[in-house]
């Protein structure tokens, strides 16, 4: 039994069970033991790997998406440029690097990176030593802003509640036998935040809502009442509200248990993309998609992209190139489970890719 197993386990047996949201916010960012203050989570060592790590075209294009919208905002002369969740930074190195032939550009950029882990703090610092970095989106100061996300929402805690009898009961965390074991109780206030037509879903039904994800589309809205703003949000899930259940444990590339080892796999669960371009057209923001990550691509230009790349490659080069078009595009790889999701000021024109 882990560290944090026996940490929880103390905590639940003096306590009560724990929501879902609890659960997954203490495996992934424990202080000492959470799954993100490890190294080595992401890429082909890693437990998974992340579009912006399978090439460095993913960030390129993401680069020139940004510098178009800071381009119809009118170029200010100064622009807070904000990554959510970056990772190991390469995102946010390959934006910059893609956008530095853009004339004034790179001059009006203040970097901030919002990232909860201090262990990839310290990784992406290696790659963007000249950000700044920010717990929350709400320190992040004010002016234009153009924010980018990827694989962000889906490590945020959700709520999970199930139909029994009618009635919508929380699923939580407890214990049986001495192991932590998912059970339920009475919901939690988060109930309320199922979305009206799904109230009357059937009996046995299982609903998920992530109130973290709907105060991070808050706090964009309230950003974007006051200057021009554009949010480019990609993750994986579903573009519709639907009953099921998404929560996942992934350890070393496998599906794992996500109640037995806590702390060591990436709990993750699908992105309700409608949820959040719901709450953001509510808050005063425009939404564009949610587009598959393939159609997005393909549309601004990826495979020109690659092309380019391709005629200077040798052939070993050049067959690798035409793999990670494929993987990032192909409706089988992650051309179709990915979204990409932009939330806008009312002042800018539409942007390219929906
Ligand atoms: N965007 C990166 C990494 C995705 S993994 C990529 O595509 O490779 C999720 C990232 O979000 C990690 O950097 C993790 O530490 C961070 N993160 C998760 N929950 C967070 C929270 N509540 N606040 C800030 N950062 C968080």
């Amino acid at each position: 039994m882990n560290a944090l197993e026996k940490a929880l386990i103390a905590r639940i047996e003096a306590t009560g069970p724990i929501s879902i949201a609890d659960y997954m916010a203490e495996c992934l960012m424990h202080p000492e033991h959470g799954y993100y203050q490890q190294q080595a989570v992401f890429g082909a060592e890693g437990d998974f790997i992340t579009a912006p790590e399978i090439s460095q075209m993913f960030g390129e294009m993401v680069g020139l998406w940004l510098a178009d919208r800071w381009i119809k905002m009118g170029r200010p002369e100064s622009l807070q440029l904000i990554e959510l969740g970056p990772g190991r930074g390469t995102l946010m190195a390959d934006i910059l690097r893609a956008t530095e032939p853009v004339e004034d550009f790179q001059d009006a950029l203040n970097v901030h990176l919002v990232e909860a882990s201090s262990q990839l703090r310290d990784e992406q610092r290696k790659r963007v030593p000249t950000a700044m970095w920010h717990d929350s989106l709400r320190t992040v100061p004010e002016g234009p802003a153009l924010i980018v996300a990827n694989e962000f929402f889906d490590a945020l805690p959700i709520h999970q509640f199930e139909k029994r009898d009618g009635i919508w009961l929380e699923r939580v965390v407890g214990v049986a036998d001495g192991n932590l074991a998912p059970m339920l109780a009475q919901a939690g206030p988060q109930v309320s935040l199922i979305p009206n037509h799904l109230k009357q879903s059937p009996e046995g039904c299982v609903l998920e809502v992530c109130p973290a994800a709907l105060s991070v589309i808050g706090d964009m809205a309230e950003r974007f009442s006051l200057t021009s703003g554009a949010a480019l949000i990609i993750d994986y899930g579903y573009r519709k509200s639907a009953p099921g259940e998404t929560l996942q444990a992934v350890a070393d590339h496998a599906y794992a248990n996500p109640f037995s080892n806590p702390g060591q796999a990436d709990l993750t669960a699908h992105v309700d993309f409608e949820q959040l371009a719901r709450a953001a057209t509510e808050k005063g923001l425009k939404s564009y998609g949610a587009a598959n990550q393939g159609i997005f691509l393909m549309s601004i230009g990826l495979g020109a992209r690659a092309q380019h790349l391709a005629r200077s490659s040798e052939p070993a080069v050049q067959e690798q190139i035409l793999a990670d078009l494929t993987r990032l595009t192909a409706d089988d790889q992650m051309g179709s489970l990915f979204k990409v999701l932009a939330l806008q000021s009312y002042d800018l024109p539409p942007p390219p890719g929906f």
